[in-house]
């Protein structure tokens, strides 16, 4: 391996990158990272890590509002958008302190430039510097994909959302997926006047139906303005400074702040792809076979470049896997199969496994169970919403083939639940266990 440089060079310092970069050079490789932006990715920068942060912030408004039912007053309540977010600033670099120092502890070479591909086994870095590498891993992740629409220059991303001035009094949200219902659950509960428009008639796609229909009655209940089968068109300026959101045949919406939350492409543009012989598949992904190998056998990809599963664990465990492949003599394939996600959406969402429609659709026979209930938390605190979990069962082998909640903490409860659905375990093995009492996760050893 001494012929290069390095024997590994990463390109993008984000979740699958940093893992594979410790990784193999704890298995005893010569590596660097190179990163353009910050040393964390997507995910702890401008993701997964603030957002959460945010989702907890904006939590507060309800909990406040239920204290009171538990015997809390809390005068001159209020809240100050430029203390939470300034705080969620300074804790993201804080953490991305922490992900440098895990690469200066594994001895990994940071390299805080542009990368670009210029052959199987070189790298250009802007700084003009050229570098060589028995191995490349491409780890440059995804960014935000706009629509092609008159005015999009005035709408922002999710990037943007954690650097606003202030809580906007009236947010669009143009997108019905993963992060269009997170942001807009966040600004609704903070005070903001939110409007979401989605192109067609299902938001949250690939989830099952049930759990996304009690979310979208409880977000309308709380507030939240829901437009269906609204096709963003145009967005224009107003003398104010505010924008009209066009949107189909429906009147235009106003607001002071345009989010476009539709999609996240593979960051590939100027990589250099095509000096390897690469050529990029739809939306511009990465082509790579099970092992993360692209069509360049001394050039690997994992992660959201690769557009399999745009998920960070997803992203971690490829890092981990091309390591332990390529360096430690572990051949690694990661098994995509029963993988746990979750909305923090308000309230949250969580599922594993098979919708309904997709069992019905693989199996033919499937039971469904499920508990409509009113957490007891939300009955004494008189908040009117309800949890639906629900269990879907392979009529053959009793397995359970996909669970899917909403309701307080529901990621919470799911991550322990996919152990069981992990593990191919059957409804019998549920009702087998005693409940615990009371919790919300009991229903799930109780449902009928
Ligand atoms: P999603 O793929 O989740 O949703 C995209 C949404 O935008 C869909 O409703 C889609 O509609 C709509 N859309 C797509 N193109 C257009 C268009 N041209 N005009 C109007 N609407 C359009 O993407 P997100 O951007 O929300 O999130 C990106 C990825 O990030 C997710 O796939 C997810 O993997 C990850 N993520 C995960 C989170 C988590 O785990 N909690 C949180 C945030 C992000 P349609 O359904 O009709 O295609």
């Amino acid at each position: 391996m001494s012929d290069y440089d390095y024997d590994l060079f990463v390109i993008g310092a984000g979740s699958g990158g940093v893992r594979a970069s410790r990784v193999a050079a704890a298995h005893g490789a010569k590596v660097a990272v190179a990163e353009e932006h910050r040393v964390g990715g997507t995910c702890v920068i401008r993701g997964c890590v603030p957002k959460k942060m945010l989702y907890y912030g904006s939590h507060f408004a309800e909990d406040l509002e239920d204290a009171a039912n538990y015997g809390w007053t809390i005068e001159g309540r209020s809240f100050d958008w430029v203390k939470l977010r300034d705080h969620v600033l300074a804790d993201v670099d804080r953490l991305n302190g922490l992900y440098t120092k895990t690469l200066e502890n594994h001895g990994v070479e940071r390299i805080l430039e542009r990368a670009t591909i210029t052959g199987p086994h070189g790298v250009r870095l802007a700084s003009g510097r050229e570098v060589t590498a028995r191995y490349i891993l491409i780890a440059v992740g995804s960014w935000p994909a706009m629509p092609v629409v008159p005015g999009i220059e005035h709408c922002v991303t999710s990037n943007e959302m954690f650097h606003l001035d202030a809580v906007p009094q009236r947010l669009a949200v143009i997108g019905g997926g993963y992060i269009a219902m997170e942001f807009a659950g966040i600004f609704n509960a903070l005070g903001s006047d939110v409007t979401l428009l989605n192109r067609s008639e299902t938001l949250l796609r690939g989830y099952d139906r049930s759990i996304v229909d009690r979310l979208t009655q409880i977000s309308m209940a709380r507030g939240l303005n829901i437009k269906l089968n609204a096709p963003f068109t145009k967005v224009e300026k107003a003398e104010d400074g505010s924008f009209l959101v066009h949107c189909g045949k429906g009147a235009p919406v106003a607001a002071d702040v345009v989010l476009v939350a539709t999609g996240r492409a593979p960051k590939t543009a100027g990589l250099g792809l095509e000096n390897a012989g690469i050529v990029p598949g739809k939306g511009g992904a990465v082509p790579v076979d099970a092992h993360g190998q692209t069509s360049c056998e001394s050039i690997y990809a994992v992660g959201d470049v690769t557009d399999r599963v745009q998920l960070t664990p997803v992203a971690i465990r490829e890092g981990q896997a091309f390591a332990d492949t390529v360096f430690g003599n572990k051949p690694t394939i990661v098994d995509y199969d029963a993988i746990p996600s979750a909305v923090f959406s308000h309230p949250p969402l969580a599922s594993v496994g098979l919708s309904e429609g997709e069992a019905r659709n693989l199996y033919g026979k499937v039971r469904v169970y499920s508990s409509d209930f009113r957490p007891m938390k939300n009955t004494f605190a008189e908040r009117a919403e309800r949890g639906l979990y629900k269990m879907v069962v392979d009529d053959a082998t009793d397995k359970v083939l996909g669970l899917h909640l909403i309701g307080p903490e529901a990621p919470e409860v799911l991550q322990a639940a996919a152990i069981a659905v992990k593990a191919g375990l059957t409804k019998a093995d549920f009702d087998a266990t005693v409940a615990l009492h009371p919790s919300m996760a009991e229903e799930l050893v109780l449902l009928k």
